[in-house]
């Protein structure tokens, strides 16, 4: 049986010296992975060898979900060029990649995520000027990691307390602020000891995850504190360091805030 649908390419291995194999996100049938015969020879009927956040749609045999499926049409949009351009905005993409394929199952479509994934690759290839781009880059980036959590089913708790549902009263400037992966969300000062996992986060960084509108207008250090505390969690869920992370941030582990840090900023 031939399968239509619109797919973007999330991961892309050699398999003989003109094969490929190639894992698609698709729109209606969720992930699949798929051998493409050919797919490296010159004249090959998918628009030359495929790479991972090529898109467009895509033609498939589905003779049996135990087995690859088998690529027989791949009609690919025009590249993202100026991803080409921007690294961290590739690299960025290449994580959000890496995550959907860690955190979705074979033939399980969602759909709604797709092109949620396809807007944050369409607004990442999007140029601005070189002092915003960091900052919009990741702020994109922190938007699509939610977006994803929630639409797989692992919404992190982030308006109240995870552990005792206190509601957070961020004028209160001397309140404490922690994220823990196995409370799945935020937790108060009162609930923290009970954590061993618990991320310190500072009052930026947590009136960020509290109210997600203020990501796109906050700063980049503040961003990439968040996006720090984004990795931790997918270690955690993950049980393994994203491959990507190392790209976006250097550190994961100290996202507090550091005094030393700034003065020598
Ligand atoms: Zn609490």
């Amino acid at each position: 049986m031939l399968t239509k649908d619109l797919a973007i390419c999330i991961r892309a291995v050699d398999y003989s010296e003109t094969s490929q194999i190639v894992t698609f996100f698709t729109r209606e049938t969720g992930k699949i992975g798929a051998i493409a015969k050919g797919s490296k020879r010159p004249k090959s009927s998918f628009d030359g060898p495929i790479e991972i956040l090529a898109h467009g749609e895509i033609v498939f045999t589905d003779s049996s979900r135990e087995k690859l499926a088998t690529l027989t049409e791949f009609q690919q949009q025009p590249v993202l060029l100026n991803l080409r351009k921007n690294l961290l905005a590739l690299y960025c993409c290449y994580f959000a990649a890496e995550l959907l394929n860690s955190l979705t199952h074979d033939y399980d479509p969602h759909a709604e995520l797709f092109d949620g994934f396809l807007q944050f690759l369409q607004n990442s290839n999007e140029q601005q000027t070189a002092t915003e781009d960091r900052r919009r880059v990741l702020s994109l980036l922190i938007l699509f990691q939610l977006t994803l959590l929630n639409d797989v089913g692992l919404q992190p708790i982030l308006n109240h307390c995870a552990n005792c549902k206190t509601k957070y009263d961020m004028r209160n400037t001397k309140y404490e602020y922690y994220f823990s992966s196995s409370a799945n969300g935020l937790i108060c000062k009162d609930c923290e000891m009970s954590f061993t996992d618990k991320i310190r986060l500072n009052k930026e960084v947590a009136g960020c995850l509290a109210n997600l509108q203020q990501i796109p207008a906050s700063t980049e250090e503040t961003l990439v504190k968040i996006e720090k505390v984004m990795v931790r969690h997918f270690t955690d869920l993950l049980g393994h360091p994203p491959k990507m992370a190392k790209y976006i941030v250097k550190s994961r582990l100290n996202v507090e805030d550091n005094r030393h840090d700034t003065k020598r900023g």
